[in-house]
């Protein structure tokens, strides 16, 4: 049986440097705080737990005082920069250039153009830190869009400005697009829409890398956590590349899989996955 590890698979640079951060940090303390999961992998998060990473909540991180607190890829909130400034905490800030940039832009935007009263909409998942992060760019008034069932919310007679989460799917974003743009000429007010992509291509790229991986095995394990939207959306398309698709969180799933009958197993995962964890689930695969 041969077992093959997708290249493409495991950290994005932005993930990575995070991870670089508090291990850089954790050489010479015992101790670092994190707000938020660092990644969306409960393994990986349990690794840097071990070396001294404490996750924390906001409302833990409100309670803080004269410590040091790493900001993960996703990015914060001004509110969160405020916060640490009154009370005396020092940021290492991981945030991801990527994110760094889109969080200007919707400042920028937003603030040359509030007396047009221009809605700002963003394409993401509702609740998720980046999403947060993005918000509070233009202090919570962003409208934010999960799905083309929501383009009710958005006032057809008033201009917007649509952004995306970096980690939401490229065809996803552009069908959303296509939608709005025809709601606004329907209504006689095309020209008062204006979008930007802001999909982050580590991502986007991944999904036709992760289509064709998918389609040269017989076998496909994809391993990631069920917090990972990047993970979900990555192995829904292995699912339909490849119906003999399993998801799995940890190398012992490995044991209850099936590989009767199976020449090849492709190992791939999402841009949380750590590359340590697929090579312990090949592991298990040889034996
Ligand atoms: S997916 Fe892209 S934007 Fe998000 S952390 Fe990774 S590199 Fe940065």
């Amino acid at each position: 049986m041969r077992i093959t590890i997708d290249d493409h698979s495991g950290f994005c640079f932005g993930v990575i440097h995070a991870i670089e951060a508090a291990e850089r940090y954790l050489q010479n303390h015992n101790m670092l705080y994190c707000l938020g999961d660092i990644v969306h992998n409960n393994e990986e998060v349990n690794r840097l737990t071990s070396i001294g990473l404490r996750v924390i909540s906001y409302e833990q991180f409100e309670q803080l005082h004269d410590t040091t607190v790493l900001i993960r890829a996703h990015g914060e909130p001004p509110r969160t920069y405020d916060i640490a400034h009154q009370n005396n905490i020092t940021l290492i800030d991981a945030t991801c250039p990527v994110v760094l940039r889109l969080q200007k832009h919707i400042f920028d935007f937003h603030h040359s153009h509030q007396q047009e009263e221009c809605q700002i909409l963003i394409f993401g998942k509702k609740g998720h830190a980046e999403v947060i992060g993005l918000l509070g760019q233009v202090e919570g008034k962003g409208i934010v869009i999960s799905s083309v069932d929501e383009l009710d919310r958005i006032d057809y007679a008033k201009p917007a400005m649509l952004y995306s989460q970096t980690t939401q799917g490229l065809e996803q974003y552009y069908k959303l697009i296509e939608t709005i743009k025809k709601r606004y000429e329907d209504a006689g007010n095309g020209h008062l829409f204006q979008y930007k992509d802001t999909i982050c291509r580590k991502v986007a790229n991944r999904a036709e890398q992760t289509a064709l991986f998918a389609k040269e095995h017989d076998m496909i394990l994809f391993v990631s956590d069920q917090k990972s939207s990047n993970g979900l959306y990555l192995y829904n398309i292995c699912k339909e590349n490849n119906p003999n698709s399993h998801f799995i969180t940890r190398p012992e799933e490995v044991k209850n899989i099936d590989f009767s009958n199976t020449t090849s197993v492709g190992i791939c995962g999402a841009t949380s996955t750590p590359r340590w964890l697929m090579e312990q689930c090949a592991e298990l695969c040889k034996e």
